[in-house]
């Protein structure tokens, strides 16, 4: 039989444990679920994601900012609080860039990306004044022809899809043909084109990937990432405000998975931001998802059913793929493996027992802890699923078997 070890302390980081139960907020995990009234649920916890935020920015040299993508997380209460905690927001649809809006934000610190942003979405920002990553030729048509119509310059920034990849990166979004950006040939021409228009491009936007442990990789793609940039903006009639470098810094989910030396990689970046600013008078933006708000995040469910079948023990829990996808293994990983799951009402109980944590689907794929080592546990008891405060119910497929969906909280 296969025991999992899993980084179960590295995700206790930020949390308390207090007569065998887990502590998100102040809060005990049994009166944190009476609290929300049901299980599933998330809850997110406001120290850590603010200790993150603040200890990341205390890191960044001169020059550059930080930006929070918020389709890592867009519940409102998170990108409010984290709005408080970054130099801007990064958005990827019509309704996050609402979210985006009520947070009160100046609206030139809020970046749209997105390979398909519809023609009213992109209408939708001019209006509101936020900067436009534009990734085609026809999103600069139609920038250029909301601007013309409501009588307000759009804020364009080209998004660049780099000839270069981002070794070790979770999932590659830059190099060779990608559906991200505009080939970085093409430009120059687009540049033309705004500058043509009267218009000051506010900026570049290569984003080459993400989810990525490695070091010297990142450092390696910022390097490529800024000569990119300043390259091009060399080109232009007036220079740029920034140059967004994307991010991907990882964060670690799986065994063997060691946590990213930030400060390295961000030391690494300050004579690349003092070029920036001495040859083109430009910041640096970094955009970050996962990184600050996955740690601050666990999901709560229920045990409702313990089974045996052929010796192998089985905790059926109210929760699983549909509320958390990744964690089930099916959202992107090549090879299924369990994120660091623990019994919330018996943490560190020295007794343990191979035991897999079923979701309520049937299907063989709702599976949330495949045979781990975990403290005994029977119907009632809560199992927590650390690291789970990034890409959680909106990049699971809620409605699959018409379950409930999973309730969030901030704490
Ligand atoms: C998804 C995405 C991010 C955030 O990625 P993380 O891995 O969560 O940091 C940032 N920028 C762009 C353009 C993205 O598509």
């Amino acid at each position: 039989m296969r025991l999992v070890e899993f980084p179960l302390h590295a995700s206790l980081e930020g949390f308390d444990v207090v007569d065998e139960e887990l502590v998100i907020g102040g809060i005990g995990l049994r009166r944190l679920a009476e609290r929300v009234g049901a299980t599933p649920f998330y809850a997110y916890s406001r120290s850590i994601l603010e200790a993150r935020a603040r200890a990341l920015r205390a890191q960044l040299p001169a020059g550059v900012h930080l930006h929070y993508a918020i389709k890592a997380n867009p519940m409102p209460a998170v990108v409010q609080l984290l709005s408080q905690f970054t130099d801007g927001l990064d958005v990827a649809s019509g309704r996050e860039m609402r979210v985006a809006l009520d947070t009160g934000v100046s609206p030139s610190l809020i970046s749209f990306a997105g390979p398909g942003k519809s023609e009213a979405e992109i209408s939708q920002a001019v209006a509101a004044g936020v900067t436009l990553n534009l990734e085609s030729e026809r999103q600069l048509d139609q920038a250029l022809a909301a601007g013309h119509r409501l009588g307000v310059a759009p804020q364009l920034a080209l998004r660049v899809n780099p000839s270069f990849e981002l070794k070790g990166s979770g999932m590659k979004m830059g190099g060779g043909a990608k559906p991200f950006g505009i080939d970085e040939a093409r430009i120059p021409a687009l540049a033309a084109r705004i500058e043509a228009d009267g218009l000051a491009l506010v900026g570049f936007h290569i984003y080459s990937g993400s989810q990525n442990l490695n070091a010297a990789a990142l450092i390696e793609a910022q390097r490529l990432t800024v000569e990119l940039g300043l390259k091009l903006a060399g080109s232009l009639r007036s220079g740029v405000r920034w140059i967004n470098i994307g991010g991907g810094f990882g964060v670690p989910y799986f065994p063997g998975d060691k946590p990213l030396d930030t400060s390295v990689v961000l030391d690494a970046l300050a004579p690349m931001a003092q070029a920036a600013r001495a040859s083109a008078d430009a910041h640096l933006v970094i955009e970050l998802g996962r990184y600050l708000v996955a740690p601050a995040g666990v999901y709560v469910c229920r045990v409702i059913d313990r089974k045996v079948s052929e010796g192998q023990v089985f905790l059926v829990v109210d929760g699983g793929l549909h509320h958390h996808l990744a964690a089930s293994g099916n959202f992107g990983q090549v090879i299924r493996k369990n994120y660091p799951v623990a019994i919330g009402t018996a943490m560190g109980r020295a007794q343990c027992a191979v035991q897999s944590v079923v979701g309520p689907l049937c299907t063989p794929l709702d599976l949330l802890g495949d045979r781990m080592s975990l403290p005994l546990a029977d119907v009632g008891d809560l199992v927590v699923v650390f690291q789970s405060g990034a890409y959680g119910p909106s990049a699971s497929p809620t409605r699959f078997l018409s379950h409930p969906e999973p309730l969030e909280v901030l704490v």
